[in-house]
């Protein structure tokens, strides 16, 4: 007997990424950032560490933080929402549109939080794959929805679309357009220029990648000021600690430091995948801070285990099992990886 809600009982939860702290691994498997956050961070930090901060409930709107998101990016803040990581925006949109039944519509493959959010709403979710350049599916743009999401750069593969594509579909459709920008900030251009022209279109974006703070747990949505209002109901009253509102606003006091370490690992990723293709893999064009590989036709756990066992950590996916994506270390870490995978395919004899 279960006390769950029938389709609870029957669905699968998203599975995250194994999460070793213990430091013995190369760790490319959740695309965090190999480099430290701003110094301003630490400092921040240190001083938030203050009995008042422990005792009192944070703003629950996160003012100061919102006005900083607005000084940087141009953009009011009644059309700024912060949240406990992008996660939890994407929880909080998929539930604001979706109930049973409703459809969502998606490119495949793609993040796959989303079919567990569809799934937690009983909703229809269509999940239409991506043309084979990773370009979108025409049906995307025809197809009548509740919701239509796009991730950009998309993950796993790294495949960008330019704004024009996103325009489009803006143009195309009448329910609200969802585009997360996780990634943004290793890709050539984003879409919040687009955000005054289309009132149903909203962005997502996170610290957690460019900004080196997955551990603080800070997203940002941005919004027309109707849909924000909205998303206020369903949110979390205290749905950001102190510690993080301040990380988060001394991070974006510092933006050139994100922007430098994007650089280096926009750099990073260009080496790596010349030597990937080297090695004989397919490389899918990332602009992300990681790379999709691929050996069409084969099945990729095998190497997967034996980087593990060589503690390196990469993402094996066992619904894309001829490929893997590994995410952007530094240059020496991604050297390591490449050595390693030499060795792999000498031992193999190239029978991966
Ligand atoms: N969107 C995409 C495409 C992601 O890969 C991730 C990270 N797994 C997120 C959103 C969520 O990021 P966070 O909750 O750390 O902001």
């Amino acid at each position: 007997m279960s006390y769950f809600r029938p389709h609870l009982e029957t669905m699968k939860g998203y599975v995250p990424g194994e999460q070793p702290h213990d430091g013995e691994f190369i760790k490319l498997n959740t695309n965090e950032n190999p480099y430290p956050p701003s110094p301003l961070v630490i400092e921040s930090l240190k001083q938030s560490l203050n009995p008042r901060y422990l005792g009192l409930y944070p703003p629950p709107l996160c003012d100061e933080l919102r006005e900083k998101v607005s000084e940087v990016y141009g953009y009011p803040p009644d059309w700024i929402l912060i949240g406990n990581g992008s996660d939890e925006l994407l929880n909080i949109v998929f539930r604001a549109f979706l109930g049973k039944n409703d459809r969502v519509v998606y490119p495949f493959p793609t993040y796959t939080l989303y079919r567990t959010l569809a799934l937690f709403q009983e909703a229809d979710y269509h999940e239409i794959p991506f043309n084979p350049d990773y370009t979108l599916p025409e049906s995307i743009f025809t197809k009548s929805a509740c919701m239509k999401v796009i991730c950009n750069p998309n993950s796993p593969t790294g495949t960008f679309l330019p704004s024009s594509h996103i325009e489009k579909l803006l143009k195309s459709s009448s329910c609200p357009v969802v585009v997360d920008e996780a990634y943004v900030d290793f890709a050539r251009e984003n879409a919040l220029p687009l955000l005054g022209q289309f009132d149903q279109l909203i962005i997502l974006r996170t610290l957690s990648k460019s900004f080196s703070l997955a551990g603080m747990r800070i997203g940002v949505l941005f919004a027309h000021p109707n849909l924000v209002d909205g998303f206020l109901k369903l949110k979390d009253s205290y749905n950001v600690s102190w510690f993080s509102q301040k990380a988060a606003w001394a991070a974006l006091q510092d933006i050139q430091h994100m922007k430098q370490n994007a650089e280096k690992i926009k750099h990073t990723r260009s080496v790596f995948s010349e030597a990937m293709l080297e090695l004989g893999y397919v490389v899918l064009p990332s602009e992300a801070n990681f790379v999709m590989v691929k050996r069409p036709g084969k099945n990729l756990e095998r190497v997967y285990l034996q980087l593990k066992q060589r503690k390196i950590l990469v993402r094996y996916f066992s619904e894309w099992p001829d490929s893997l994506r590994i995410s952007m270390g530094t240059d020496a870490n991604m050297e390591t990886v490449i050595g390693n995978l030499r060795e792999i395919e000498k031992e193999t004899g190239g029978h991966v």
